[in-house]
């Protein structure tokens, strides 16, 4: 697997993308087969990209955070502020899909069930691991969420849209960069708040929002942000909606809201994947796009080569990359491009035959 992960950092060394200030950040890797090294720092990203290359790591990081002394325990590093980032991922959207693609399995004896997932496997007792299958509808629903993120933070946010960096996270969703400086020294707090708007989480009960609208109901938008969204949502559809007004209000928020992962905005000493590096569990790319439309999660990340391996898979389920399905696989040794041998191999759960 190294030489494979080496082999791409050789010859994509170009895609890596460093942010600005590369000294002030702190990098980490997961070598392949050890534990996280963090706390790193480099002078420049020549510097950095030699070492990245050296090491052709399971993963790559990088802090969105600026430090003083990026190198220090984190207390003592001196957080000069961060850029804001959302998560969107494709596990967290609720799809009706999940139900036939999701499991759990067992480390030790393979055993797999429906989610969720019990604390231990309940045939042995072993070890108990969520597996998320890939499909389209949920790969389409990170997309839809992306975009309805974007347009809260150019709308709402008056953030100039060129200064919204889009990247595929290499595995199921979406990460976004704003780089945008008025956000850079927000506190936890306040980055919490941002997650809580997108996402009308902090939006008055459905109930109270449609009393309020009952009084006058709105024919078309009105207002600004949220107001704004819902008034219009409701102002379409209320002649020829058939449930109540509280129910329309509920689905002007659920059909509007950008569901993101309020923890990875709020942490503000986080490292991220670097943009260009590969995923340590599927081998895809992490890469910027520049519009999610014509970005094909299923192909254009797929980095790694196509060449021929012969991997004797002990357990796997379906799984589908390049629009091709693989598996399940059950104690059986099978010949895969390495690209769709990788997510096998860095699992444990098969081994180069
Ligand atoms: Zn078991
Ligand atoms: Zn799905």
């Amino acid at each position: 697997m190294r030489s494979a992960y080496k082999e791409y950092y050789f010859r994509g060394a170009d895609r890596i993308e460093f942010p600005d200030e590369v000294e002030s950040r702190e990098f980490g890797y997961i070598p392949f087969g050890g534990g996280m090294v963090r706390h790193l720092s480099f002078r420049s990203k020549g510097e950095a990209l030699a070492e990245i290359l050296k090491q052709s790591p399971s993963s790559v990081y990088c802090s969105n955070a600026r430090y003083e002394s990026p190198r220090s325990p984190i207390e003592e590093k001196g957080w000069l502020g961060a850029e804001l980032i959302f998560d969107i991922d494709a596990t967290d959207i609720p799809t009706a899909c999940k139900k036939g693609h999701d499991l759990w399995y067992c480390e030790k004896c393979h055993a797999s069930g429906k989610l969720p997932r019990p604390p231990k496997c309940t045939k042995c007792g072993g070890p108990s691991v969520e597996f998320h299958g890939t499909c389209e509808t949920c790969l389409d629903a990170a997309k839809v969420h992306t975009n309805r993120l974007v347009g809260f933070l150019v709308e709402d946010f008056g953030v100039d849209r060129g200064a919204i960096r889009v990247y595929f996270s290499g595995n199921r969703g979406y990460h976004l960069h704003i780089f945008d400086r008025r956000f850079d020294p927000l506190d936890q707090q306040a980055r919490g708040e941002i997650a809580e708007y997108v996402q009308g989480s902090s939006l008055p009960l459905s109930q109270s929002i449609a009393a309020t609208l009952r009084r006058r109901l709105p024919t078309g938008p009105q207002g600004a942000g949220w107001a704004r969204r819902i008034t219009g949502y409701v102002g379409e559809r209320r002649q020829s909606y058939e449930g109540t007004l509280q129910k329309l209000v509920s689905e002007a928020i659920s059909s509007q809201r950008a569901m993101v992962d309020s923890s990875v905005t709020t942490d503000i000493h986080r490292v991220f994947r670097l943009a260009g590096t590969l995923h340590g569990n599927t081998g895809m790319s992490k890469m910027r796009i520049e519009s999610t439309d014509k970005f094909d999660p299923q192909e254009d990340p797929v980095v790694l080569s196509a060449k021929p391996v012969s991997v004797k898979a002990e357990f796997y389920p379906k799984f589908r990359i390049r629009h091709i399905d693989y598996g399940p696989f059950k104690a059986e040794t099978v010949e895969l491009p390495t690209y769709a041998a990788v997510p096998i191999l860095t699992r444990g759960l098969g081994e180069v035959a």
